[in-house]
């Protein structure tokens, strides 16, 4: 069966390792690699649920529970109807290592569904959970596999989940995250993906100007509407940065002046309701005020003018190679990937090149990967667990504190394996992050 996306993410893992002295260095690591590529698990199962019209529907539904080496399995669930194997595989496999750069003891592992909510009603939605669940609950548990959520799957979702979980168990305990506040979340969880990369980029900015710049001022494009993408960008806003562009599957909105939170918030509650960003934008005044413009079926990439900051958030292989050199030309000079594998291999190499090329860290630019620049959603995952696990609440401060913490050990890490396992050819290039984090990763999930 043709899996491009699981070979896309396995071939830039291996690529890395290749090209570093790790497997010259420490042979025995070689053996690791067959293994790990094969998932301990992968299951499969029919969800049936009868639609409004009192017709019998049905989709495939899948958990992959690729690696327990180092801990529970733990990744999320997408509801798309792009969903298939080759997605999941891709997902999961990335989802090992990611989760092994947060520094906190966990599996990797992802599910799904294929199906659209955008059109199904909530009482739908609600059904299509439960029916999902029904099965799914028999090969998790909160020391045996905690899913949480992806695309598709946001906190109304993981709520009516844990309703069935509990029904169908007659158990409450910590065996999904992302919960609510008042049953069992972690505050900062929602937040977490998109202030983790913004974290995450703060400290590429740091090492790569010696401290002296940080998002103040700074203009970022990003791509995305939902979660991800809307909380990078408050944080970002927050830090003083002008946020040019967001995005969603059928087009983009552009603000030259800079998005406000008060739009961000305006696209958070239509969201959920499934609009458009075109239909947001035109049912808000507040969009027209800032001069807004949406711009139908394309992506921010090519249209958001000069952008120092890029922050992919949305889903894989969103920036094409033409796209990254056309960043590239607009002066981008950090990019991180709040989405798991959002450039496609075309892109990683245009970045990549950029930075290899340069001859000082101020002209580089730096490019992490989703697999670090976005752990801090399942870092705070891992949180939530704690949490659960003490029946324990922490203060938003504790979670941020230690989010914060983990973003930048993360980075570090991926400095220091670029550094320790850099080819001769190498040497006298600046570390890539790409390569530092699938090494690190990679050695992590080995040792375990
Ligand atoms: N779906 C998110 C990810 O790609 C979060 C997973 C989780 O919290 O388990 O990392």
């Amino acid at each position: 069966m043709a899996e491009p996306e699981f070979q896309q993410a396995y071939h830039e893992i291996v690529a890395s390792l290749e090209e570093s002295t790790l497997f010259e260095q420490k042979p025995e690591y070689r053996k690791v690699l067959p293994v790990v590529s094969v998932p301990e698990r992968i299951i499969q199962f029919r969800v049936t649920w009868e639609d409004d019209e009192g017709v019998q529907q049905v989709a495939p539904g899948y958990r992959v529970q690729y690696n327990s080496a180092k801990g529970p399995y733990k990744g999320g669930l997408r509801f798309h109807p792009s969903v298939n194997l080759s997605i999941l595989k891709f997902l999961g496999f990335e989802q090992i290592f990611k989760n092994a750069l947060t520094g906190l003891d966990m599996g990797g592992a992802k599910g799904g569904l294929c199906v659209d909510l955008k059109t199904k009603s909530e009482a739908e939605i609600r059904r299509i959970c439960y029916a999902f669940m029904r099965e799914l609950s028999n090969h998790i548990g909160a020391d045996t596999d905690v899913p949480a959520g992806d695309i598709g799957v946001g906190g109304r979702e993981i709520g009516y989940l844990f309703g069935a979980y509990r029904a169908y168990r007659n158990t409450w305990e910590g065996v999904l995250t992302g919960k609510g506040l008042n049953w069992g979340g972690s505050l900062i969880r929602p937040e977490a993906t998109g202030y983790g990369c913004v974290y995450f980029t703060q400290a590429m900015i740091d090492y790569a100007t010696s401290g002296r710049e940080s998002f103040a001022g700074k203009r970022v494009a990003i791509s995305g509407a939902g979660n991800v993408a809307q909380f990078a960008a408050l944080k970002a806003i927050e830090l003083g940065a002008v946020v040019v562009s967001l995005s969603d599957s059928r087009g983009c909105i552009i603000a030259e002046d800079g998005i406000t939170s008060e739009h961000v918030a305006a696209i958070a509650e239509a969201k959920i309701k499934f609009q458009s960003l075109s239909q947001i934008v035109e049912s808000y005044s507040a969009f027209a005020e800032n001069k807004v413009k949406y711009i139908d079926g394309a992506r921010p990439w090519l249209h958001a003018g000069k952008v120092d900051i890029a922050l992919p958030c949305a889903t894989q292989n969103e920036v094409s190679g033409d796209e990254a050199k056309g960043l590239i030309a607009a002066g981008v000079k950090f990019v991180a990937e709040g989405s798991n594998m959002g450039c496609t291999t075309e892109a990683l190499h245009a970045f990549e090149t950029a930075r290899e090329v340069a001859k000082s860290p101020a002209e580089a630019v730096w490019y992490a990967v989703g697999k670090a620049a976005n752990c801090g959603g399942v870092a705070c995952s891992g949180l939530e667990m704690a949490q659960n696990s003490q029946r324990a609440r922490w203060t938003r401060d504790d979670v941020d504190r230690e989010l914060k913490n983990i973003m930048v050990n993360c980075f570090n890490d991926c400095v220091k394996a670029a550094e320790e396992y850099s080819s001769e050819e190498n040497k006298n290039t600046l570390p890539s992050i790409v390569k530092g984090a699938n090494i690190a990763g990679f050695i992590k999930v080995a040792d375990a």
